[in-house]
């Protein structure tokens, strides 16, 4: 088999971007040869320390190099200043316009051996409904005071294209659950979420396609469900167990994707991606996290897992169960834990572990 080559741009970004990033690209390296995988790795620049140096938050070069050259990347964190700079503005925001990755993807994943194990995933689309940023604030024709409004855009190709990839997700999931992966899951579930009931036409319409989307002949082995956004948040917290897929609107999956991330204990633990065709970029759901960096102590799981939900897109599904595997064999084992998670293991540490394990 003639070995793929992968080239994965890295951006670190700040603060403890710079730590766990390098842990990214570690594990990348160390998957084992049998898996037919290289990887070629660019450093690019990005965030609030390159704004400072250059200027620019998102430098015109590190999008050439990705859109031109790479397959997908990792990205740190980067840091927003507390008051607002002139210039500057959030490059990943920038980054997902410019590249098109309208999917948000976010795994959250407690160890299995929990009282109330959670696995489960929040699809988030991410580049319509009330991120469209239409307001304007006018005067109250009644002279009452100001009025501001917002527009709530949803359309038909966006819905279709995040519950599609949802149906997929749920799909690829089940076959990693088939290669051994640790799970309490029987079968492929994909939840609406939605709140048709006051926005008939706008998450109506959310709503009709995805259930549309969803009905297609290949994921006949999915079941699908809807719920309604209030009650799904209830439900979420009391039964997370039962959740496996669930996909939303721009706005609804932000609020669900950080309520979701907090049932795991740490922002350390969670990965996400952003998707769009044929190209991802791995992402620690954490920032930058000033108060811990350059201790050396920032858990590295989030990057890890980021870097293995990267591979997921691009369809080397098994390299990244073997490395969703090793990590969930550490925390599992609980003796490497970094200290956010109760341990006392150092970043190095715990990235020693796991690569061991892989
Ligand atoms: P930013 O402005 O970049 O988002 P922040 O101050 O909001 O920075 P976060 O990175 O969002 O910080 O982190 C919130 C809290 O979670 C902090 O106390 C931080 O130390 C902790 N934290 C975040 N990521 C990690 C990690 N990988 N390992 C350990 N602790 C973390
Ligand atoms: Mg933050």
């Amino acid at each position: 088999m003639a070995a793929r080559t992968l080239r994965i741009g890295l951006i670190p970004g700040d603060g403890i971007g710079k730590e766990v990033i390098p842990a990214g690209r570690r594990i990348l390296e160390a998957l084992p040869a049998s898996l037919g995988l290289k990887f070629e790795f660019v450093d690019l620049k990005a965030g609030f320390e390159t704004f400072e140096q250059t200027g620019a938050a998102l430098p015109d070069k590190t999008v050439e190099v990705l859109k031109s050259e790479c397959d997908g990347a990792l990205f740190g964190a980067v840091s927003s200043p507390t008051t607002p700079r002139k210039g500057y503005s959030s490059p990943i925001v920038a980054l997902r316009k410019k590249l098109d990755l309208y999917a948000n993807v976010r795994p959250v994943k407690s160890v299995m051996t929990a009282a109330k194990p959670i696995d489960m995933v929040i699809v988030r689309e991410n580049t319509e409904d009330l991120y469209v940023k239409e307001e304007r604030t006018y005067d109250a024709p009644d002279g009452t005071g100001k009025v501001a409004e917002a527009i709530k855009r949803i359309s038909q190709r966006a819905s279709s294209r995040i519950a599609t990839m949802a149906g997929e997700i749920a799909l690829r999931r089940q076959k990693i659950r088939e290669g051994g992966a640790s799970s309490i899951h029987k079968g492929p579930l994909v939840t609406i979420t939605h709140k048709s009931n006051v926005l008939s036409q706008t998450d109506g319409l959310f709503r009709q396609t995805a259930k549309e989307a969803l009905a297609a002949a290949r994921f006949s082995s999915v079941a699908v469900e809807e719920q309604i956004v209030d009650s799904m948040v209830y439900k979420l917290f009391r039964q997370p167990e039962d959740y496996d897929v669930i996909v939303a609107p721009n706005l609804y999956g932000d609020i669900l994707s950080d309520g979701a991330a907090a049932l795991v204990g740490s922002l350390g633990l969670v990965p996400s991606a952003n998707v769009g065709e044929g190209f991802a970029i791995g992402e620690p759901c954490h920032g930058s996290a000033p108060d811990i960096m350059g201790q050396g102590i920032a858990n590295p799981i989030a990057t890890l897992r980021s870097a293995a939900l990267m591979l997921e897109f691009l369809n080397e599904e098994k390299a990244a169960a073997l490395m969703y595997a090793a990590i969930d064999a550490n925390l599992e084992e609980g003796r490497l834990l970094s200290p956010d998670l109760g341990g006392t293991a150092k970043t190095e540490e715990v990235v020693a572990d796991i690569l061991r394990r892989l």
